[in-house]
């Protein structure tokens, strides 16, 4: 907790051609510290003008990134990689100032971004291109081309990791990029710039254009934008989405979540706990995968038992950090309201709980478990994202596995169990792009990709791995025919 100092960074402006450029829009936006409630810098509100001209510089900059060797592209972000390594404790504490989570919370999250640019590196292997003879006389060969200037617009909760997600394998690819991260956690995001440049990145490859609406507005639709990838809560994922398929734009726009773990009574009490526990209420429940419903099937009280006996030994500071902000606890705290209202058990009681010292200004809400809740009520449909676990009970796996499917979101879903029957059946039924077996956060380690189904993301493909590379690239296919005669080929012999 002591490496978590309050700070004024000052005013920042877009990164643009390696160097920092002021905006000319004169509207700002102050960056709040959740662990302080307190102003910790400003970015700028940027105009459409200010995106013309970081996509001149980028459009600028493509045509030598583009034909520059994959190998050298690819030592780059080797390069990158070193370097956000070496620094991590310190990018680990500006994430934590700027976004609220704890230090151990903010590093993991850095490393599991590292393993995209670890993917990334690999690329020069895998992108080798296909090549075959397919007729007498004529060949065909198939190469991954970039497509241009592209973009990634991105949340609060992960303000590393999520732009981690594209960076390294739309520039590895070729092609160049524009970052526009949350408002509300600009800092940690944008210090990648300075990263890049230091790992010998050319001028106006990855730019930060920062802002709301308006410069997500005008990335969907600038025509020199060619792609545009989204991740963000299902409400804007979807206005992007359209607005960028309006405008003949390629995009994938991932969205918010609400993942149902199901839990027999065969599954092993201790491990179960944990799991559920970790799983709700890791990164104070903001997180994509973060579970927040649990479907407990026939008689599991001693696995509740155990995961109420856990929670109420959570420290707030150490096992989980801050909501985001004032509004956000606000409505978090309205959810768990509604629900006791509607007659919900509550088991654990966040609403109470003590703020850690030198950070009682913060937005703390404490491990919070809702138990006996209705499927129909919204604590158990909606997503919260919040400190919050909703139990619903069955009598039935079926039962249970049609809550999982009724519910609109399909990003992940997971089962505990200690039969490989019950797992299989979960596995296949489940309506969710990615399951975990006695895993709570089954998040894909590349170059296994990350992205959900359903209301869960808008588009076609998934975020990393080949799925990824895909996204940020064109196939080119090559067929040629070379004249064969006698005379030609005898010259040589
Ligand atoms: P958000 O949708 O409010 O914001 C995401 C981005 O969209 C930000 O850059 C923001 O500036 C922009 N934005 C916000 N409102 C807009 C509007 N009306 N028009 C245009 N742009 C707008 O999301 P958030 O609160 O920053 O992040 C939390 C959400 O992100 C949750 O729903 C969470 O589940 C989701 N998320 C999903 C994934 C995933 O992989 N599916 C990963 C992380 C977070």
């Amino acid at each position: 907790m002591d490496e978590i100092k309050i700070n004024d960074f000052g005013d920042f402006g877009n990164w643009v051609n390696n160097t920092w450029s002021s905006s000319s829009s004169g509207s700002k936006i102050n960056v709040i510290s959740p662990y302080f409630d307190k102003k910790i810098a400003t970015v700028p509100d940027s105009s459409p003008a200010d995106l013309d001209k970081v996509i001149n510089k980028a459009r600028s900059a493509f045509y030598d990134w583009s034909n520059t060797n994959i190998r050298d592209r690819a030592n780059i972000m080797s390069s990158f990689k070193s370097i956000i390594e070496k620094d991590i404790d310190s990018l680990a504490s500006l994430i934590a100032l700027d976004n609220g989570k704890t230090i151990a919370d903010a590093k993991g999250s850095i490393l599991r971004g590292v393993e995209v640019i670890e993917y990334a590196i690999s690329l020069p292997n895998v992108l080798k291109g296909d090549s075959s003879n397919v007729a007498p006389g004529i060949d065909c060969t198939m190469t991954s081309e970039p497509l241009g200037v592209v973009a990634g617009i991105t949340p609060f909760n992960f303000p590393v990791m999520v732009p981690l997600w594209m960076i390294p394998l739309a520039i590895t690819t070729g092609n160049t990029f524009i970052l526009k991260p949350s408002e509300q956690t600009p800092l940690a995001g944008i210090k990648l710039a300075e990263y890049l440049k230091e790992a010998g990145l050319p001028d106006g490859v990855f730019n930060v254009v920062n802002g709301g609406k308006t410069i997500v507005e005008a990335l969907c639709d600038h025509s020199d934008i060619k792609a545009l990838a989204f991740v963000g809560s299902s409400n804007v994922a979807k206005i992007v989405y359209n607005r960028c398929s309006q405008n003949s734009k390629r995009s994938l726009c991932l969205g918010g979540a609400k993942n149902h773990m199901i839990v027999v009574p065969d599954a092993d009490k201790d491990s179960t706990a944990k799991g559920l526990l970790a799983s709700s209420m890791g990164s104070a429940g903001q997180r994509c995968m973060a579970a927040s419903v649990a479907v407990g099937v026939s008689k599991i009280d001693h696995i509740i038992d155990q995961l109420v006996e856990e929670a109420a030994n959570f420290k707030l500071g150490v096992d989980m950090g801050t909501i985001i902000s004032k509004n956000a606890l606000d409505r978090i705290i309205r959810y768990i309201d509604e629900a006791e209202k509607m007659g919900a058990k509550i088991l654990v009681d966040g609403r109470n709980a003590i703020a850690p010292n030198d950070f009682k200004d913060g937005y703390w809400l404490g491990p919070t478990i809702l138990d006996r809740v209705n499927p129909d009520w919204p604590s158990a449909r909606e997503e919260i994202f919040g400190p919050v676990l909703s139990i619903i009970r069955t009598e039935t796996l079926e039962e249970a596995m049609k809550i999982e499917n009724e519910n609109p979101y399909g990003n992940a879903a997971a089962v505990f169990t200690t039969s490989g029957q019950i797992a299989k059946v979960v596995s296949e039924k489940a309506s969710a792009g990615m399951i975990g077996i006695n895993i709570g956060v089954p998040v894909p380690r590349d170059p296994y990709s990350f992205g959900g189904w359903n209301e869960s993301k808008y588009g076609h493909g998934d975020i990393t791995g080949q799925s990824g590379v895909q996204f940020w690239t064109n196939l080119k296919k090559v067929t040629s025919r070379w004249p064969e005669s006698e005379e030609a080929w005898k010259k040589y012999f």
